[in-house]
């Protein structure tokens, strides 16, 4: 590089700096080659309050998620509430004062249906009839209430657009939308599988556990940023699905070390869901998955469009492999 070259470049970069606005994201008028935009992303949890998994008491597991919600300074996480678990199930009798620490924590709660109804398997007046039960508690949570509809499943309906468009008229009727997700790793999986392995006695490798978690979550929202900027042309606010599970309670803290050391920055609810995708209503085939999921398949990208470790046969035989150290095939 010549001499001028080099305070050229040198001058460039000032001006860079010079753009950067506290507490923004950098903005510059660079054009040749612009800075890639921070990627941005909230922390959802589903189910709550979730049955025990293999390792904590439900207890236990709020405490850990909430030292980390503090020592990770994670702006506003969301938690999509099921209210009759609350009452109904052992494990969900002291849930409202984890739901209470969740919220001291800088939490905001929505709605999974009171239930945990799938879509596709009730009629649309029955889903909407489970959504007003679980709204009679979450608006007795005065300003941690958000409303927002997280499907159960990520079902909108499936095949039966019909259904799918009462439920999103009857969302629009009670004031509410889609809290949809953009990242999703399939974890309520892989803490099915801890449980399983638990049960059955076998060795559970945690040091490989943690890591296949962080690397799969990670993994998942690389490749759902870059479905989204093949989408929309742009990273949006990504909202990453979570269920609270034990894998969280051991192993948010890293996960979120690791998505920051990716370039990601977390962000809270509120900033994630007022992205203008919000306003997007896909209409697919079949309506399901994540609203990045469904915008790649209305604009007919190339497959794949969904990440395949959400397919549980690759993501078992993961397990199987690097936390069990089983042999992947042998016997079956
Ligand atoms: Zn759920």
């Amino acid at each position: 590089m010549t001499g001028l070259r080099f305070v050229l470049k040198a001058m460039i970069a000032c001006i860079a700096l010079a753009m950067v606005v506290p507490g923004k994201r950098t903005i510059s008028v660079i054009a040749s080659t612009p800075p890639q935009a921070a990627k941005r992303i909230a922390l959802s949890f589903d189910d709550v309050p979730r049955g025990r998994g293999a390792f904590l008491t439900p207890d236990e597991r709020t405490a850990r998620l909430v030292e980390t919600f503090r020592s990770r300074h994670v702006p506003q996480p969301v938690f999509f509430l099921n209210p009759n678990r609350i009452v109904h199930f052992g494990d969900g009798i002291d849930a409202p004062k984890r739901i209470a620490a969740y919220v001291a924590a800088g939490g905001v709660l929505g709605n999974h249906t009171n239930t945990h109804l799938k879509l596709s398997k009730v009629a649309a007046e029955a889903f909407l009839a489970d959504i007003d039960r679980a709204q009679a508690y979450l608006k007795t949570q005065g300003k941690a209430y958000r409303p927002w509809l997280r499907f159960p499943y990520l079902d909108e309906g499936g095949p039966d657009k019909a259904k799918r468009d009462a439920v999103r008229a009857g969302l629009a009727a009670r004031g509410m939308m889609n809290g949809y997700a953009t990242i999703d790793g399939s974890d309520w999986n892989m803490e099915g599988q801890a449980i399983a392995a638990r049960k059955a006695g076998k060795t559970v490798d945690m040091e490989a556990l943690r890591d296949l978690y962080v690397e799969t979550h990670v993994q998942s929202a690389d490749f759902g940023d870059d479905l989204a900027r093949r989408a929309l042309g742009r990273s949006p606010a990504h909202v990453l699905l979570l269920h609270e599970t034990d894998m969280a309670g051991l192993f948010l803290g890293d996960l979120i070390d690791a998505l920051r050391q990716d370039g990601w920055e977390i962000i809270g609810a509120d900033e994630a869901y007022a992205d203008p995708i919000h306003r997007e209503r896909p209409d697919v085939a079949w309506t399901a998955g994540t609203m990045i999921e469904q915008l790649a398949w209305e604009k007919k990208l190339a497959k794949p469009r969904w990440y395949e470790r959400n397919d549980v046969k690759i993501a078992n035989a993961l397990f199987a492999e690097r936390v069990l150290h089983e042999k992947v095939g042998a016997g079956k």
